[in-house]
């Protein structure tokens, strides 16, 4: 177990040339408390939990002192935000404050967000507010335990400095954690600015330290290029499969390792509607959930042309070529194991239709699958409590016939399905409404008890858990009224 004093700083993003990042130090913020922390996030870089409590730490996670090893950098990156190129871009509130090796040798880079501002400040505060650092955290850690590649949050720090929105609230850190948090538009901001030993440079950088297979191969950029579409396909795949929308897929928030990055106006499905946009301000739909996969594939695109001082045209583009089939793939898997299912051709239409009569019926996604799991193949069970929850009792009803007669043709058995169907079907994610009382509790009452129990409960979201059964429910009515949007 690791001390502050005896963590071992690396930082080899910081030692790459000054034109990937400036070196800045955080800015101090009054008064810093412990709002949140992650005991999972603390054990992936060996830090014992026991050093959460001192005084050292919480005002290293404020940005008000540095740890001996500690680098500090803003990167810079560019990206096309709602579809059009903007040039300089950058972290504008996230600082790299080193990279630390842990026992097994693994880096894990240390940023803080909402750490002040950077030269990438642009007309912004460089601070985030306590309610994105809430939503930010406890998101982060729910999806790495719902399986899904993600950056990782090891806590929440509050202060009681003002931050202007659309009213005054208070600032909040969240450390983050990630092997590295090089973007897509990491390698678009040389491109654009035609210079290509960067891309080069950074390049190599991203596959010697985490697709070390290629490094190897003469020419490796291509298949570089390949292995990140397949990443980012298993990534849309699993977002798909768990309802889950990014809010705002902008190239500069996809991750080069096809992690979740950057959460900010998020949202899980309730109620099936594959047009839903979470983000507010995401007026033309451009990020809606049934987007999303295509979003990807565009930004790919954006990715591609990137690259292309390091190959041909035709090979960046056979490169993503085998996205939509990987994503296709992935996908399928996905669906019909949340069905119980072989992922084979008979499945395609019974997942079409239960989705397509889910969305008819405004059906909670989440509830629906986790009832589907107990689901009785036996001819002429009723199912009574699934079927409940359509308004259209007939279609369900043909719908049932119709996967009841899949399952015995695969020769299922119910109760083992019904274990490997809760294994893959969650009982729990964070629902808008459920960070929203984690929120106000925290913001109006400085009571922050309820993010340690989402935080706890989010840790097994495969798992009954029956003292938290209200917490798997529908959204109360007043949630119709939460907006998230790009404020953070
Ligand atoms: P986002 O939409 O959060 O991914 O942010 C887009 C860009 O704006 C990123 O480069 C952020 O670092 C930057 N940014 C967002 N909020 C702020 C802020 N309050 N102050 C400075 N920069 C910000
Ligand atoms: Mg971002």
């Amino acid at each position: 177990m690791a001390t502050l004093e005896s963590l071992v700083f690396d930082n080899g993003f910081a030692r790459l040339p000054e034109s990937f990042h400036t070196r800045v130090c955080p800015t101090p913020v009054p008064d810093p408390y412990l709002v949140a922390w992650s005991p999972a996030a603390a054990s992936l870089f060996n830090l014992d939990p026991g050093e959460m409590n001192r005084p050292e730490l919480i005002e290293t996670l404020a940005g008000n002192r540095l740890l001996p090893g500690m680098d500090a950098i803003a990167a810079l990156y560019a990206g096309h935000q709602f579809g059009h190129y903007v040039p300089q871009l950058g972290d504008g509130r996230a600082i790299l404050l080193g990279e630390v090796k842990n026992s097994r040798g693994e880096g894990w880079e240390i940023q803080l967000k909402g750490a002040g501002r950077t030269p990438y400040s642009r007309g912004g505060d460089g601070r985030a507010v306590l309610r994105s650092s809430i939503r930010e955290f406890l998101c982060s850690e729910a999806m790495h335990a719902l399986g899904i590649p993600t950056t990782r949050a090891l806590a929440i720090v509050g202060s009681d400095h003002p931050v202007y929105r659309e009213d005054e609230e208070t600032a909040a850190l969240v450390t983050r954690l990630a092997p590295s948090f090089v973007r897509f538009g990491s390698f678009e901001v040389f491109y654009y600015r035609n210079q290509v030993e960067p891309i080069r440079q950074l390049a190599d950088y991203v596959i010697a330290r985490y697709y070390p297979e290629l490094a190897m191969l003469t020419d490796p950029y291509p298949e570089f290029l390949r292995q990140v579409g397949l990443r980012t396909a298993e990534l849309m795949a699993a977002w798909q499969a768990v309802g889950f929308s990014h809010g705002v897929m902008n190239t500069d928030n996809m991750s080069i390792l096809g992690l979740t990055l950057d959460y900010g106006p998020f949202g899980f499905m309730d109620a099936f509607d594959p047009g839903y946009v979470c983000n507010h301000s995401d007026t033309g739909g451009r990020y809606a959930f049934d987007q999303q996969p295509d979003v990807a594939a565009w930004n790919l695109t954006k990715l591609a042309q990137a690259l292309v001082p390091l190959m041909s045209v035709e090979t960046a583009s056979q490169a993503i070529g085998d996205y939509p089939q990987a994503f296709g793939r992935a996908y399928l898997a996905r669906m019909a194991a949340k069905f119980g299912l072989a992922p084979d051709g008979e499945v395609v239409p019974l997942v079409m239709d239960a989705l397509q009569l889910m969305a008819q019926n405004r059906v909670d996604y989440t509830i629906f699958f986790r009832a589907l799991c107990s689901f009785d193949s036996s001819e002429g069970a009723s199912n009574a409590p699934l079927r409940d929850r359509f308004l259209d009792r007939p279609a369900f009803d043909a719908w049932a016939v119709r996967y009841a007669a899949a399952l015995r043709n695969q020769g299922s058995n119910d109760a083992e399905r019904a274990a490997a169907m809760r294994r893959v079907n969650p009982k729990y994610v964070l629902r808008n409404h459920l960070a929203e009382i984690a929120i106000r509790r925290a913001a109006d009452h400085r009571d922050y008890s309820e993010i340690g129990r989402l935080h706890q409960l989010l840790l097994r979201p495969y798992d009954e858990q029956p003292e938290f059964e209200a917490y798997a429910a529908e959204p109360p009515d007043w949630a119709r009224q939460i907006e998230v949007s790009c404020s953070s």
